[in-house]
């Protein structure tokens, strides 16, 4: 609720939190707590899967689409997000904006479909190199889909081309607005090149997009880092829920054990890699090996897939790690001296190779084709070195599929090896635990991984941190609470009232503390009110006209227009005593007189008294029994009950 710009300028102000933290400036700032509305997450794809990310989040009343990915493991349209879901058909008046957080088609693959087949014509973040790789990876697929499977009702390479153009690129650590209430800021993710973690802010309200992140550096990239943010939620990528990596070299060493002892025995090896993922790292270990170990033995990588990850790492150098960076002042670290480009034709020849081909998850073009030649050979190995999605080659195999069918009947025996090395950089449980324990987030919630892996992650999750761990399905919604500023006006008269109440002594009591609704915590002296300490207010809060302000009960009479009802309370008190009532009536006179001050006690005729103008007492007689009835309104209390102790304590029946 941002009501601040019909804040009264001469009132003072109040911030009214949920959190523990006491917001002030100046004096007269108090922290009230109010329950206050959540944040909403529903996945459209990536809840409880791996598949295609595309989660739809509603924070402080902006509508965000995290992600827009494709699911590679379908050709029909479950490959894409089901928009439909919560926007009923216009996208671009229910959506404030898109954000991308990196450029795997998992990521940003049904962009070009959103934009220019669905219609959504909103603003879309992404970083620079996020924005430089998309359209090249988009262009990829869309040929495999289009040229090789003959698919029709796809984006066409001018769709990628318009779609890039609605594209805003946000740079690392830059505060960019939305709008005038929605602020988002782009993390260092690792990952890939260009990934980013996103921190989204409206009013008081925050979350933090994780997208995919490694929180360890390898041979390329650096580790991702995000502020001390404590976000309200961490939507954060689970791939690897369940894993904790064995050491980085340990993995290297078995990689290199396994492409050498397989070309030591005349094998070829494939390795299926996404044109700009990990094949750098891999690259990188290859060939340094090669030259300790003065092998021969070809390696090849794709021509198109080279020179595509040369140039764009070049472009964007400043997002790779340091030692690549120095590296690259004296040699190219992308010119490599054992790996050459590829040629279709080398495919047959006799004897052992290495070759790199796109794509990594073996459900098309060059790496397939390579695949269906070796598979039936057991002499040849393949090497996964990444996640694979449902539904495509490169899952089917890893799950000990022993005959692959395609769409035109054929079918290929898998007789070579498989092995798989997870050098996908995604956060292991370790790494998701270091980022929690680092950003302090107040809810997670996993996305982007498998359910009974999650929810082994998420138990630790809530019991290592005390905190909620959400997993919604794809389609589920989930409403995670929050707290919320919301300015008040309080009125100046109130505080006032309450500085001058809880300063100077009240009434007829000056031995007595304050009222009890105003401890000893207010300041001593008017004059010299401490700001850093905590003071009771006691007013009423109106929300009226589209504000909230806090006045005192008189104020609130006058501006609502109630006539006060008058609680009034009456004690009697039996007192044996002989004599005429006007007698006891002076007796009592001249008792409250000693023990209050002659001055709060009136005589208003032979049968009633009154102290201080509030307390009435009123002497009869019934059944031939003095009564004394005291009573005093509400306000009154601690006089009221004062005189009544005065007057029990002195005549107690016996
Ligand atoms: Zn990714």
């Amino acid at each position: 609720m941002n009501k601040r710009n019909s804040l009264h300028s001469e009132l003072p102000v109040i911030i009214i939190t949920t959190s523990n933290q006491n917001k002030r400036v100046g004096g007269s700032h108090f922290s009230v707590i109010l329950p206050m509305p959540e944040i909403k997450v529903t996945p459209l794809g990536a809840g409880q899967d791996v598949g295609r990310s595309c989660i739809l989040v509603t924070i402080g009343g902006k509508n965000i689409m995290l992600d827009c990915g494709m699911h590679m493991g379908y050709n029909d349209e479950r490959r894409f997000p089901d928009f439909e879901y919560c926007t009923e058909g216009n996208l671009t008046e229910y959506l404030d904006c898109v954000i991308i957080s990196h450029f795997h088609l998992d990521h940003c693959g049904a962009l070009p479909y959103m934009t220019e087949m669905v219609g959504y014509s909103g603003p879309i973040y992404m970083t620079q190199p996020t924005k430089a790789l998309c359209p090249v990876l988009l262009e990829d697929m869309r040929k495999v889909a289009v040229e090789k499977k003959g698919e029709a009702n796809f984006f066409t390479a001018s769709m990628i081309r318009d779609c890039m153009k609605k594209v805003i690129t946000v740079a690392l650590h830059e505060t960019c607005q939305v709008d005038k209430d929605l602020e988002i800021k782009a993390y260092y993710a690792g990952h890939v090149l260009g990934a980013a973690m996103f921190h989204i802010k409206v009013g008081s309200q925050s979350l933090v997009y994780t997208g995919d992140y490694n929180m360890t550096p390898d041979r390329h990239l650096g580790a991702a880092w995000i502020d001390k943010c404590r976000p309200d939620l961490l939507i954060s990528e689970s791939t690897y829920a369940t894993t904790i990596r064995d050491s980085k070299r340990c993995r290297e060493r078995d990689f290199l054990k396994k492409v050498h002892d397989c070309v030591d025995r005349g094998g070829k090896v494939l390795i299926p890699v996404f044109a700009l993922g990990r094949v750098q790292e891999l690259c990188i270990l290859l060939d340094t090996y090669w030259d300790r170990m003065n092998l021969k033995v070809p390696i090849y990588f794709t021509l198109g897939l080279a020179e595509t990850a040369n140039k764009y790492y070049r472009m964007f150098i400043t997002w790779t790690n340091q030692k690549i960076r120095r590296t690259f002042v004296h040699r190219n670290m992308f010119d490599f001296k054992h790996i050459k480009p590829f040629d279709k034709a080398y495919m047959d020849n006799p004897g052992p190779m290495v070759v790199f081909a796109t794509p990594g998850m073996l459900h098309a073009g060059l790496s397939l084709l390579i695949f269906k030649k070796w598979a039936p050979n057991s002499n040849n190995m393949v090497i996964m070195p990444g996640y694979c999605v449902q539904g495509t080659v490169g899952h089917k195999i890893l799950n000990g599929a022993k005959k692959v069918e395609f769409e035109n009947r054929q079918s290929v025996e898998v007789n070579l090896a498989v092995e798989y090395m997870s050098f996908s950089a995604h956060a292991d449980a370790k790494g998701i635990m270091q980022l929690i324990r680092h950003c302090e987030p107040k809810n997670v919630m996993l996305v982007h991984g498998e359910n009974a892996k999650m929810e082994f992650l998420k138990q630790k999750i809530m019991q290592e941190f005390n905190i909620n761990c959400y997993k919604p399905g794809n389609g589920e919604t989930a409403l995670i609470p929050v707290a919320s500023d919301l300015m008040v006006e309080v009125s100046l008269s109130l505080l006032k009232q309450t500085i001058s109440s809880t300063s100077s002594s009240t009434g007829v009591t000056p031995q007595a503390p304050t009222t009890p609704a105003l401890p000893s915590l207010a300041p001593t002296n008017s004059e010299e009110l401490d700001s850093k300490k905590r003071m009771v207010l006691h007013g009423v809060l109106i929300m009226k006209n589209n504000k909230v302000r806090i006045v005192s009960v008189n104020e609130a009479w006058g501006e609502l227009g109630v006539t006060p009802h008058q609680l009034r309370f009456t004690e009697r008190v039996e007192i044996e005593e002989v004599g005429p009532i006007p007698a006891l009536t002076s007796m009592l006179h001249s008792l409250l007189s000693q023990k209050l001050g002659a001055s709060q006690v009136q005589a208003v005729n032979e049968y009633q008294l009154s102290v201080a103008d509030t307390v009435c007492i009123n002497i009869q007689d019934i059944d031939h029994t003095k009564t004394v009835f005291i009573s005093w309104t509400h306000q009154d209390e601690a006089l009221g009950s004062k005189v009544l102790n005065i007057i029990k304590s002195n005549y107690k029946k016996s």
